[in-house]
């Protein structure tokens, strides 16, 4: 029998499909698996008890969009990178800072931490978490020779560090018993693919011990855009999707639910789609943190998913809205005042989790990797074998 060599590329076509899924299920197996794995709760608590007078100031977080756009391109060591992070600690007189510095690919990183350890507070530790950099490249631009150019950054960049910068001045007055970290991450953005280089060194210089305290470890990043939609993110913790989800609800934020004051909420979050995301919180999720990634990758109104001004010289000013920012800041808000984001004592936190999770993940992990594996080798088998009867005929 003589199969047309026409039949036989577009069967090699599909199996060689099938020998790609295969080993995309391969890699992935470790997240997923981790994905599952991580058992922690949230104490009770009902966000409308707290709804009020919010403090967050969107106005004052849109002018700092501005001012860190004029700095002109935050990349890792450069001066305007230094201003920002000296202009972070100017403005937050409560908190105290650490920076540190990492070498990565050609250029020095520089992480900066904030503290706001209130006298009575817990063991635990909530991170808010942004991405202070602007990317050195535009390789999504239309215009081919401006590709090498560094962007603006507005939305990817400026517009999750303005929110933590207003939500570090608002803090101190929160009367909150748990210690908060704001986390400006340096070089998220840098590389080919941007490279997520600050988070990752510093969850590899981490202990266990370090990070059993913190109970929440929340990433916002490109969350300016006028028309703001963010989804449910993995890797994330569920149960810290779970308090985002109450937390939107209440502030009129999901569409067919009613907010606090029984309006009908708006489409800006929906936890029922969700996206594969690489971000700062990947590192700190991988190290058994509860993490999640709010993220809205649609730039721009009616963007395709990871399309729009996202890594074009259009990620400008003028695409930020200063409401976006506000719904975004007081979302954090209202999860500080709520207690949204404190453990139950007897979730006995992450360092336990770690080690258990670590072990279910190798084993889970080794599974799924030689049943993907077995896959690939077969369908490899069969190409080999019908290339080889082709050559035969
Ligand atoms: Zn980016």
């Amino acid at each position: 029998m003589l199969i047309p060599s026409k039949d036989i590329s577009s069967l090699n076509k599909t199996l060689l499909l099938f020998a790609i899924i295969a080993l995309l299920l391969n890699n992935s197996t470790l997240v997923l698996a981790s994905e599952n794995e991580q058992q922690i709760s949230y104490i009770e608590t009902v966000p409308c008890d707290y709804y009020g007078n919010f403090s967050f100031n969107s106005t004052a977080a849109n002018e700092s969009v501005h001012w860190q756009v004029e700095l002109g391109p935050r990349l890792p060591g450069s001066n305007a990178s230094f201003a920002l992070r000296e202009s972070i600690k100017e403005n937050l007189t409560d908190w105290t800072f650490e920076e540190e510095t990492h070498y990565r690919e050609d250029f020095y990183l520089t992480n900066l931490i904030a503290t706001y350890k209130p006298f009575n507070s817990s063991s635990q530790e909530i991170y808010l978490v942004a991405h202070y950099d602007s990317r050195d490249r535009a390789e999504r631009d239309d215009n081919e020779s401006l590709r090498d150019i560094p962007i603006d950054g507005a939305n990817d960049g400026a517009s999750a560090t303005a929110v933590l910068i207003e939500m570090g001045k608002i803090i101190p007055q929160m009367n909150l018993n748990h210690t908060v970290k704001l986390f400006f991450t340096d070089a998220e953005d840098q590389g080919e693919r941007a490279g997520i280089y600050g988070s990752k060194a510093w969850a590899e210089n981490k202990t266990d011990d370090e990070l059993s305290d913190i109970s929440a470890f929340i990433v916002i990043d490109m969350i300016g855009d006028y028309d703001l939609h963010f989804t449910h993110v993995w890797p994330g913790t569920s149960e810290l999707w779970l308090t985002i989800q109450s937390l939107a609800e209440a502030l009129g934020l999901v569409e067919g639910e009613e907010d606090c004051l029984g309006n009908p909420g708006v489409d800006v979050f929906d936890i029922d789609t969700s996206h594969g995301v690489i971000d700062d919180h990947v590192a700190a999720f991988e190290r058994g943190v509860p993490a999640i990634d709010i993220i809205d990758i649609h730039s721009g109104e009616g963007a395709e998913k990871w399309g729009g001004y996202w890594h074009t010289h259009n990620d400008t000013i003028d695409k930020v809205s200063a409401d976006s920012l506000g719904k975004i800041g007081q979302l954090l808000e209202l999860g500080l005042l709520s207690n949204s984001w404190i453990l139950n004592s007897d979730s006995n936190v992450t360092a336990e989790i770690n080690e258990t999770k670590q072990n279910t993940d190798v084993e889970n992990s080794f599974a799924l990797g030689i049943i993907s594996l077995s896959i690939t080798f077969g369908v490899f088998l069969i190409i080999f074998v019908l290339d080889y009867r082709i050559k035969k005929i």
